[in-house]
């Protein structure tokens, strides 16, 4: 079978190197990418991941792959438990309210639902299982209820990160306390503290701690191998190192083929950060521009480099956003006037021009998914669609255009927006300014035009007719 995507090259951190893009079974792809702690709204830094690898689906799914996407929620944790004591409010109603709002924000960045979104309250019993395993295999030892895993016992412990043990014991970055056998080792199971949410195990009373859940959830629906396992590059260390020493240490099998991971959003070249206090949530960002061009600023950069925030590339966005938009109203406008006669010599010309902006976009997204090049080449063919198509061209030629900037951006997730009937009222008003004027209504010709003018509608009389643009 013909698949666009079987060209693509994706850089694996496992390996360090662009690797050939070959799922485990031919056509399909399992995907696991790791999900927000919901106890508040999710900042931009969040919403990069979400984005990014959002994108990397729908492009698989244009290639030709049957995916299946999860996409977890951290619902118990330390953070949590704090906040749902300081509303005075249950773990679960706290959570089940952050997942709402992860819904309706995700919904304005056309980052589309996973196929699951399994909670950690929900799989108690699959992460039980687990660490039975790694339990029987020798990998943990219990302290007083608190069971943890002894990394010194798995082989390839750092190889993700590419340390090793006494590199990743000198780092600061992992939880020292006392009873650990190694600085490495980390809780699997943590017993319960008074006050605190827990379910029954063969250790007492207690709760998961975090990286288990997502060996076990990616386990329940993808399988004991996944094809692409995915998350900000803070996750590398110690999450990702983690989640493979308990699949791998259960299994014995490969946990994930390619491991992606995108760089930060930074400010002032700083992470974003709840921590650090330098983030802008999603919300605060919805309330001063559409979510659309926050989407289309994290595909401007390539996925794996850092990208500095700042208002005034939001605002440069939103300027190269309205560009694509004004090509699409354009197109559909110039759709409802021009003749259906054949296709001229110079549209087949044209159309062959047409293809060869796909072939680049395409060729862009396949290498390692290059985002950035795949805008350029979007604006490159806008460029050359508003100088070649006109009045005069066929609906054929038209059409072709309209189709295809609607399937590149598409997969990209950009331009899917309706313009609330924006294109009836205008047209309504242009051909009423246009009776006007036949009718030599000048004072009523020029109040159209100014309405227009307010709704942000520019027009222009050329030889073909009437063209407008949103500006
Ligand atoms: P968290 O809820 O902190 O676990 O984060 C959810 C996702 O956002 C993870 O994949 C993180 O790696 C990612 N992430 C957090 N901060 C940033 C940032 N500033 N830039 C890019 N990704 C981030
Ligand atoms: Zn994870």
């Amino acid at each position: 079978m013909f698949q666009v995507g079987a060209d693509m090259r994706l850089f694996n951190t496992m390996t360090k190197k662009k690797e050939e893009f070959q799922p485990l079974v031919a056509g399909e792809v399992t995907m696991y990418s790791c999900g927000p702690t919901v106890y508040n709204y999710f900042h931009i830094g969040n919403s990069r991941p979400f984005i990014i690898f959002d994108t990397l689906r729908r492009y698989l799914e244009y290639s030709g792959y049957k995916v299946t996407f999860v996409q977890n929620f951290t619902d118990v944790d330390d953070k949590i438990i704090r906040k749902a004591k300081e509303e005075g409010i249950s773990e679960k109603e706290l959570s089940e309210r952050y997942i709402a709002e992860y819904f309706k924000d995700v919904e304005g960045l056309s980052v589309r639902k996973a196929d699951y979104h399994p909670k950690v309250t929900e799989h108690i019993q699959e992460i039980i299982d687990i660490i039975k395993r790694l339990e029987n295999n020798g990998l943990t030892y219990n302290v007083d209820g608190d069971v943890y895993y002894d990394t010194s016992k798995f082989e390839g412990y750092g190889k993700l990160s590419k340390q090793n043990l006494e590199e990743l014991e000198a780092g600061a970055r992992v939880d020292v306390n006392d009873v650990k056998k190694n600085p490495t080792d980390f809780a699997l199971w943590k017993k319960q503290k008074p006050g605190e949410p827990a379910w029954e195990s063969p250790w007492g009373l207690g709760r998961p701690g975090w990286h288990i859940e997502c060996s076990a959830m990616s386990m329940k629906y993808l399988g004991e191998t996944i094809d692409i396992h995915s998350g900000g590059q803070d996750l590398i260390f110690p999450h990702h190192e983690n989640e493979i020493a308990q699949s791998e240490g259960a299994t014995g099998k490969p946990f994930a083929r390619y491991w992606l991971h995108n760089g930060f959003l930074n400010v002032n070249n700083e992470k974003m950060s709840k921590s650090l206090g330098n983030f802008f949530t999603v919300r605060d960002i919805a309330a001063k521009y559409d979510l659309e061009i926050v989407r289309m600023f994290m595909l401007s950069a390539h996925y794996r480099n850092p990208i500095n925030f700042s208002s005034e590339l939001l605002d440069q966005t939103k300027s190269g956003l309205e560009r694509l938009y004004n090509a699409k109203n354009n197109l559909l406008h110039l759709l409802d006037n021009v003749e259906d006669k054949q296709l001229s010599q110079e549209e087949i010309e044209f159309q062959k021009k047409l293809n060869s902006y796909k072939a680049k976009f395409i060729e862009a997204m396949d290498d390692d998914l290059n985002t950035a090049d795949a805008i350029a080449a979007i604006f490159d063919m806008i460029r050359d669609i508003n100088s070649n198509i006109k009045g005069e061209s066929s609906k054929e030629i038209t059409s072709y255009a309209y189709n295809l900037l609607m399937e590149l951006s598409g997969i990209l997730g950009l331009l899917q927006k309706k313009e609330d009937n924006l294109d009836e009222e205008v047209e309504k008003l242009i051909e009423e300014r246009q009776k006007a004027r036949k009718e030599k209504n000048w004072a009523m010709s020029d109040k159209i035009r100014d309405d227009l003018k307010a709704m942000g509608i520019v027009l222009e009389d050329t030889p073909q007719g009437v063209k407008w643009k949103k500006v």
